[in-house]
């Protein structure tokens, strides 16, 4: 008698367990996106109007950003970058810059929530505009001591003995990986093989075009990389151009601006799918697993588009980016008990400015250093877009704030108000595995 119930409570387990509802993280992080970049482009796009999908997202936070020094990791550096940022996120852990998901101190492997979820049965992927093996995706899903040690051969891999992030990539055994990076699919990898073979060999079907990446079946486990290296930006400048230095007129006293112009389409980002195909591909790919599934998306193009002061480039991939954040939460109401995480891992250089300060002696045009581009919102308005950290276009990454906004967590507040981005990883795993 005893027997039959231990088989009974048996059996009501097994069943209780296979009926537990499947639980998802839609986790989009913004490179690069603070509070000045998105005001850059709310007002190019809507002319200041809060029409941009996060300005409706009513459950949101403001994330202090801050990483280990990587000479001293018992100091602080006041500015992110992305492989400490989105380790952080993705372990819990703060590091240094350049450390992809490896402690700082004892240089060990820090398991990240993907992993986890991964041991766990749930789908996983990751979508990106930034080449395959960059920070971001990579601190997700490998472990390193430079994140540019992507593949076989390079120095980056060679000085701490890493296994190449690309290999560690594949090796993963991710459901769906959507990114950059054709010209990585011919690089070698230790087995003696290409990227390209290797991948395939691990089962994934590999695809380089958006055509291909449309007619292909979602729940193909795909490798997809688009662009010889990052995803081009979808827009580029006036002209095909960035910020430049303050023009003077002959005599040296006052600036001449150009005329306030248009963002223009980049010829380049052709047959290419935007961050939103690529993003629906993932969930339509993801969404059917009984155990549940964790996704990051990345839009890195912000940030790399800033680096170079290009304000078109960082615009349009934020503005990509939102409405990719749209289509997370319409999925997020389809599918229920899905949370959508919305982030940045640190700060940018780009500022909305009035005109470059000048009216107070001795300040003139000609100090007035930094690269400006005017250009012409949609309402007709001259926006002034500034980048001020370096008068060549490498900006830095600046220490603001970033943004964080949530839909579908049971409790979102401890992901309101001012929080810290270690603050983010407990949320995260408490919502998939408690
Ligand atoms: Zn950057």
């Amino acid at each position: 008698m005893r027997s039959i119930f231990i088989a009974l409570a048996l059996i009501c387990a097994a069943t209780m367990q296979s009926f537990a509802a499947p639980k998802n993280i839609i986790l989009l992080i913004g490179d690069g996106m603070d509070e000045a970049q998105i005001a850059m482009a709310r007002a190019y796009e809507f002319d200041g109007k809060p029409m941009l999908f996060m300005d409706q997202m009513k459950n949101r936070g403001s994330v202090i950003v801050y990483q280990l020094l990587y000479e001293d990791p018992t100091k602080i550096q006041f500015a992110g970058e992305s492989s400490s940022g989105a380790t952080t996120i993705a372990t819990g852990k703060r590091t240094t810059a350049m450390r992809v998901a490896i402690d700082a101190f004892d240089g060990s492997h820090l398991k990240t929530i993907l992993e986890e979820a991964q041991e766990r049965g749930f789908k996983t992927g990751i979508v990106s505009t930034a080449r395959m093996p960059d920070a971001t995706q990579a601190s997700f899903t490998a472990h390193a001591q430079i994140r540019y040690c992507f593949v076989m051969g390079q120095e980056e891999c060679k000085l701490f003995n890493d296994t190449p992030i690309l290999e560690q990539m594949i090796d993963r055994d991710l459901d769906v990986m959507l990114a950059g990076g054709t010209r990585y699919l011919y690089a070698p990898e230790t087995g003696g093989k290409t990227i390209g073979e290797k991948a395939f060999n691990q089962g994934f079907k590999v695809i380089t075009t958006r055509t291909e990446l449309l007619n292909l079946e979602p729940g193909t486990k795909t490798y997809g990389a688009f662009g010889e290296d990052n995803v081009p930006p979808e827009w580029v400048g006036p002209h095909g151009q960035g910020a430049q230095e303050i023009k003077l007129n002959q005599a040296g006293t006052e600036a001449v601006f150009d005329d306030p112009a248009r963002c223009e389409p980049n010829p380049v980002h052709n047959d290419i799918p935007t961050l939103e195909e690529m993003s629906k591909f993932a969930i339509e790919s993801l969404k059917n697993d009984e155990e549940g599934f964790f996704l990051m998306i990345e839009g890195a193009q912000t940030d790399k588009e800033a680096h170079e002061a290009h304000p078109c480039g960082s615009i349009s991939d934020l503005l990509a980016f939102d409405r990719t954040v749209r289509m997370a939460v319409d999925y997020a109401k389809e599918l229920g008990d899905t949370a959508v995480i919305v982030t940045a891992d640190h700060g940018q250089a780009a500022q909305v400015v009035f005109t470059p300060e000048v009216y107070y002696p001795p300040a003139t045009y000609v100090n007035a250093k930094g690269l400006l581009q005017v250009l012409l919102t949609k309402g007709g308005n001259p926006l002034y877009t500034y980048y001020g950290t370096n008068n060549a276009d490498a900006q830095s990454h600046t220490g603001v704030n970033v943004p964080i906004y949530t839909y579908g967590l049971d409790d979102p507040e401890p992901l309101t108000g001012v929080i810290e981005q270690v603050d983010i990883y407990p949320v995260m795993k408490k919502f998939l595995f408690e």
